[in-house]
């Protein structure tokens, strides 16, 4: 398969966990962590690759209701939340994604404009963007978790990147690692790119409807920086 970019791209809306940090590690023990001292004796690391993307109080709804009969208001999910962003501090610091820094360069090289649009609320994580990747995510050009009601799957958070990137949706890709995260780009009709930094198979990716499929940052970052 020859690999092509749309003519005409002016802006990658680019995902935080798993594509600019190899974070996934550390999420998936704080949230077995989290679970299992909640009560949940089914939880294993691996399950929740599965939920990326999702908004941290929807993974918390739906797991607490399926493993314990549980129906939770927002304000319990939200304080559950907490203690998950305090399990993930507790990991230490997530390191950069190798070749995440490269493969920004080359977009910006193409003369494409970043947006993040991320599921996550995680302040450490968002915090240190200013210092990682200096210059490409102000903050004018990032959606959290706190700019959209409906996360990932759901297609609000990419159409609102592409509101902040001001841009029409033919302009605009979208860059993820995660199965939902690319159901959400392609919810919103989006160009979509999959990197695939963890463990989930390519398949999974191809049966979200993917546009492209790297094996990983590095070569994503090659491709992009030899257009
Ligand atoms: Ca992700």
């Amino acid at each position: 398969m020859e690999r092509k970019l749309p003519e005409g791209v002016k802006a990658a809306l680019i995902d935080m966990d798993g594509v600019l940090y190899d974070s996934m590690p550390f999420h998936a023990a704080s949230w077995h962590r989290l679970f299992t001292e909640l009560g949940v004796t089914t939880s294993r690391p691996e399950e929740y690759y599965l939920y990326e993307g999702m908004k941290g109080s929807d993974t918390i709804g739906m797991i607490l209701k399926r493993e314990l009969g549980r129906e939770t208001t927002q304000e319990e999910r939200d304080a559950i939340y907490h203690q998950k962003t305090e399990l993930f501090k507790h990991c230490g610091e997530a390191p950069m994604m190798t070749g995440a820094k490269d493969m920004l360069e080359g977009l910006r090289k193409l003369g494409i404009d970043t947006v993040l649009v991320t599921g996550s609320a995680q302040g450490s994580l968002l915090d240190g963007l200013d210092r990682d990747y200096p210059g490409f995510f102000p903050r004018h050009k990032r959606v959290t978790a706190l700019d959209v009601n409906n996360g990932k799957p759901h297609p609000d958070p990419y159409l609102k990147g592409l509101q902040k990137a001001g841009v029409k949706p033919e302009e605009a890709i979208v860059i993820e690692n995660a199965p939902l995260g690319v159901r959400s780009g392609k919810a919103a009709g989006l160009f979509t790119i999959a990197v695939t930094t963890g463990p989930i198979p390519a398949e999974a990716f191809e049966k979200e409807g993917a546009d492209l499929i790297f094996p990983n940052m590095t070569s994503f970052a090659e491709w992009i920086n030899n257009i």
